[in-house]
């Protein structure tokens, strides 16, 4: 886990206690936002650097939902320069090189090859990334180029190389998706917001016809408060028509929900630092196999789905189908018993006509304003999440009439993690467990610096051990508990409840 502090705002401990006597002054708060994803946080931190009082309400935890389970790339996206959909690629590599800008220990320039093995393959590809170039200008990482089979063997050595005529090399970026939500809730209390993680939305407040705050249940503690708001943000991703319900019974859905896979395999699969991409499968799909923090990510499907798991398990024949699909271009064909972990995550797709399927649904995003004025926003993807938290905020102030701000984030530095304690013994930083880089010292770092509150908290998302490998994650698990029980002031039967409901989640990653 990389730790950074920086001009974010000091990197000051954060009491989830405090946050909560906050919510008991019963003050109206400008901006309530529902909902702790990219979406929901980007929302959040926009309204907090133009100078709103905000509040942010996660029911689970910080990137529990989508956000975590993302092909972790900051891109424009080649797939809808296909499709033709230019302005959402042109819009996607500006934010990608603002990310790369404001965000550089969290996202980073990643090189991608292209293998041409058909006659037509280098033109076709090479001329559709020459566009991609075209479209990113001076936002450009460094322009595509064409190889020869020698050098694509060079950059993929892993790569079939049996009618291998070469290849082509293109930039795009690539992100830890739940530190960056990390980042982001940390950068949101510099900026004097709050945003608060185990408290879901139970009600919406409506006073005649408008919506005038939320009705959250705090799930340490059961209690319920009620907070009220100038305007209420719905950010919940793929769970956006149930919040929509809550205030119109019956509206007719918005999303029609799609799921992706990876499949996560040691490094030996795809050695070297360069991204494999087929545009292309024989059977119409993308692939793609990404080094990520030591190991291998390959990925993914796009199967529709409606009902909304917080935890979706892949549907029969998904990692079949990953795993046989990347087979036939690596060399070491990894089989079931190469897999370190499997994820899955549901996409947000806006369904306007309610006929297309999912892989030609828009990724653009979608801002409604109720007729009680309840803003909800939904659609896109991680790349875009700052102009999606611009736009919906410039939407809430027409709404709500809370006075016009101008949005600040283009240029605003988002910094990773706290600094280490400076308290912190050498025993603080040897790692847990030799298949992680995980130390003492960066598990209380996460209860004390970023809200986390359980195992899985920790495992999942302020450290990726359950994405990277699930058995080491489980294995790791009673340490955590207890290191955590420590920090929190709990018992030996709440680190019992913890590792067992750990090692129930992580077989699911199996
Ligand atoms: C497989 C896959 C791969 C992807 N890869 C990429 C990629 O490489 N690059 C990219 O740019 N995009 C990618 N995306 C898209 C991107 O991940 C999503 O667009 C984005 O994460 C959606 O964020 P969100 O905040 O809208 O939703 P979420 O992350 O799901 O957040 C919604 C949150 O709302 C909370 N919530 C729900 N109901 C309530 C309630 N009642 N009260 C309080 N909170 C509530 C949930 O717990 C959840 O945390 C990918 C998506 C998928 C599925």
């Amino acid at each position: 886990m990389s730790m950074r502090a920086g001009p974010a705002g000091p990197c000051t401990p954060i009491s989830r206690s405090a946050l909560i006597a906050r919510l008991k002054d019963r003050e109206t708060w400008d901006v309530v936002v529902v909902g702790g994803g990219a979406t929901g946080l980007g929302c959040a931190l926009d309204a907090a650097t133009r100078g709103y009082r905000v509040l942010l309400v996660e029911a689970h935890d910080f990137g529990k939902g989508t956000s975590s389970r993302a092909t972790k790339l900051i891109h424009g996206g080649v797939r809808y320069l296909a499709q033709g959909n230019v302005p959402l690629v042109t819009e996607a590599l500006l934010e990608r090189s603002r990310l790369l800008k404001n965000a550089p220990g969290l996202v980073r320039p990643l090189r991608f090859v292209v293998p041409a093995y058909g006659w037509f393959d280098k033109p076709k590809f090479g001329l559709g990334l020459k566009l991609y170039d075209l479209l990113a200008g001076r936002h450009g990482i460094a322009p595509c180029r064409v190889l020869d089979p020698v050098e694509t063997r060079a950059a993929l050595p892993a790569v079939v190389q049996t009618g291998l005529r070469g290849g082509i090399a293109y930039w795009d970026a690539q992100f830890d998706d739940a530190r960056l939500c990390v980042a982001l809730m940390r950068a949101i209390h510099a900026h004097g917001g709050v945003a608060i993680n185990y408290l879901p939305v139970e009600g919406l407040i409506q006073d005649d016809d408008r919506v005038a705050g939320v009705r959250v249940r705090d799930l340490e503690s059961a209690d319920i408060h009620e907070v009220s708001a100038r305007v209420v943000i719905n950010a919940t991703g793929v769970w956006a028509d149930r919040l929509r319900a809550f205030e119109r019974p019956g509206v007719a859905p918005l999303l029609r929900p799609s799921q992706g896979v990876h499949v996560v395999v040691d490094a030996g699969f795809l050695p070297g630092s360069d991204a494999l991409l087929v545009p292309q499968t024989p059977d119409g799909r993308v692939l793609f196999v990404i080094p990520w923090q030591g190991k291998v990510l390959i990925g993914t499907t796009d199967t529709a789905r409606s009902d909304l798991p917080l935890e979706p398990a892949p549907l029969a024949g998904e990692i079949e189908f990953i795993l046989e699909t990347a087979g036939r271009y690596l060399t070491r064909r990894p089989t079931r018993a190469d897999v370190r972990s499997v994820f899955a995550g549901l996409r947000p797709l806006i369904d306007a006509d309610g006929r297309a399927r999912t892989g030609k649904l828009s990724r653009e995003h979608h801002i409604e304003v109720s007729r009680g004025g309840m803003v909800t926003i939904t659609g896109g993807k991680w790349t875009t999440y700052r102009r999606m938290a611009e736009d919906c905020i410039d939407a809430a102030q027409r709404a709500a009439g809370i006075g016009r701000r101008p949005c600040i984030t283009a240029e605003l530095p988002i910094l990773d993690g706290p600094l280490r304690d400076g308290a912190e013994g050498p025993e603080a930083q040897q790692t847990l467990c030799e298949a992680l880089s995980l130390s003492e010292g960066d598990v209380v770092r996460a209860v004390r610096y970023e809200l986390a509150r359980s195992v899985e908290d920790v495992l999942a998302r302020r450290h990726r051990a359950l994405f990277l490998d699930a058995r080491a994650a489980q294995a790791v698990a009673p340490t955590v508990a207890r290191i955590l029980a420590r920090e929190l002031g709990y018992d030996a039967t709440w680190c019992e409840a913890q590792c067992r409901s750990f090692s129930a989640l992580a077989a699911g990653y199996l």
